[in-house]
């Protein structure tokens, strides 16, 4: 970072003229571009630009390599680690106007795709011709699919579908020094050489710029039904995940919510949740190709949860139904920061069978270091959001409990065979965590594979690795 130069007035003016009038904007004018969505943290970068195309983001990166002038890729701003804020002066090198869909491609079932693309309106656009691509986070309406890339973003139905890097055949980009890589395309298998897409996908803007994505899909099912599951206590809705699973069941969603959180909610949205009353909840999403085989499905799931203790199961099968159990679902967030505007929120993963360890864990990290814990989040997939809740608590006793705690959660988390995050990426927040994730060996080989895309140490500096 030391060796790294802030652009002087001269180098502005080299970077404005490759983007062209109107496309390069100084903080002061677009402040937006100076954070994410990751809380309390920004940063001013020396200024921003937004290419049209490929080939001015090459010219300014070959540019900024040989002046050593470090550039933060950035997709929608919907990131949570702080990925996609210009530290340190760095450029900002945002590619929302490279924004279309290149092709559907209907005889591969492949699209091809710009990176600044919602990845909900590609998902639209691809159910109108009944064809899926799954991978939904939670931001889908707000994030772009290069992020989703970038960051290999999932959600909710990875527990049947995967995540984004199921789905990525081919990737364009280009490299820290200006060159472009076409690497894979339609080809639904590819063992040529070392997989230069899959080092890319997950790399938070360090490695290369994403500029074009072939992405295969799948026909979209015909059938659909939520299921809501009602229990006394946590640790009955946990085991249930992992029963679930372990008898080889595999819905599109299994989302968990702890009844307290489930209670925020229906305050903050001034109604009654449906068994609101309960420990705790879990929506379950089904889909199938005839209504027999989903009926078929949701019988075989409510019998088990049955027998697991569950105090009811709702069947949703009506788009209003449907839209008020994900209405709660898709308010935990805002319920969480009317009850407490400050909160730590980390997404920790573990394999299935491990969730209600995970959970009783968390919970008693949170009585051990005085502070609110409340989970929720994708249990099907191992992942839970924990969120540590300020409340009345002082700063001082705040910072001193998240200075042990965040730590002891993420020791937690990989003692029971997982990872620090599941979802949200390293960015600039959980760097300095990353050895209790990895061995010296691996952090030393992820270093040496920066090095050799980066060798000026470039592009997204003192992000990820
Ligand atoms: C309310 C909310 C809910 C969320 N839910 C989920 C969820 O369910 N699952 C999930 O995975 N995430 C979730 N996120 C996090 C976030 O939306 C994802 O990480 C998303 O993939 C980021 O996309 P973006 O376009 O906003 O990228 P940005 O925030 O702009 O960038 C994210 C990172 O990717 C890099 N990057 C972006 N575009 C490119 C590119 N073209 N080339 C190279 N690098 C690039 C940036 O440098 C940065 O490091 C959520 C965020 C919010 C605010």
């Amino acid at each position: 970072m030391k060796s790294l130069k802030k652009p002087n007035d001269h180098d502005l003016e080299v970077l404005k003229g490759i983007v062209g009038e109107g496309h390069a904007v100084f903080a002061v004018d677009a402040v937006d571009y100076t954070h994410d969505e990751t809380p309390d943290i920004s940063a001013e970068p020396s200024i921003i630009l937004k290419p049209a195309n490929e080939a001015e983001i090459a010219e300014i990166m070959r540019f900024c390599n040989s002046e050593k002038i470090a550039v933060v890729p950035r997709g929608l701003g919907t990131g949570v680690a702080g990925g996609a804020i210009a530290f340190d002066n760095a450029v900002l090198l945002s590619i929302e106007r490279l924004d279309k869909i290149i092709e559907i491609d209907t005889d591969n079932l492949m699209v091809v795709t710009q990176p600044a693309v919602i990845t909900g309106d590609l998902q639209r656009e691809l159910e109108a011709l009944g064809l899926m691509y799954p991978p939904d986070p939670a931001s889908k309406d707000s994030c772009s699919i290069g992020g989703n890339v970038a960051t290999n973003a999932a959600g909710m139905t990875a527990v049947k579908y995967g995540l984004t890097r199921h789905y990525v055949t081919g990737i364009r980009a280009v490299l820290p020094d200006g060159k472009i890589i076409a690497y894979g395309g339609k080809l639904v298998k590819n063992v040529a050489g070392y997989d230069l897409a899959h080092i890319i996908i997950g790399s938070e803007g360090t490695l290369a710029i994403i500029t074009e994505i072939t992405l295969k899909l799948i026909p979209l099912p015909k059938h659909r039904v939520d299921l809501l599951l009602g229990f006394d206590t946590v640790h009955e809705a946990a085991s249930a995940v992992s029963e679930i699973i372990r008898q080889k069941h595999l819905p599109t969603a299994i989302e968990f919510m702890e009844g307290d959180i489930v209670r925020l909610v229906g305050r903050a949205l001034e109604k009654d949740p449906p068994m609101k009353e309960a420990g705790a909840q879990l929506i379950i999403s089904l889909d199938a190709d005839t209504e027999e085989e989903l009926e078929r499905k949701y019988f075989e799931l409510g019998e088990i949860a049955m027998e697991l203790g569950a105090i009811d199961v709702l069947v949703a099968d009506t788009r209003p139904f449907q839209d008020r159990l994900w209405d709660i679902r898709r308010s935990i967030r805002e319920a969480l920061i009317v009850e407490s505007p400050t909160i730590v929120a980390e997404d920790v993963a573990v394999p299935r069978s491990k969730i209600p360890e995970l959970w009783e864990g968390a919970r008693e990290l949170g009585e051990k270091y005085g502070i609110r814990v409340l989970s929720f989040g994708h249990a099907g997939d191992g992942n839970l959001h924990i969120d540590a809740l300020k409340g009345d608590l002082s700063d001082d006793k705040w910072e001193a409990a998240m200075e042990q705690y965040i730590p002891a959660l993420f020791r937690l988390a990989v003692d029971l065979g997982g990872t620090i995050t599941a979802e949200h990426g390293i960015g600039k927040l959980k760097k300095k965590y990353l050895p209790i994730n990895f061995s010296p060996v691996e952090l030393e080989l992820m270093a040496r594979i920066k090095k050799a895309f980066d060798p000026n140490g470039i592009l997204n500096p003192g992000k990820a690795i």
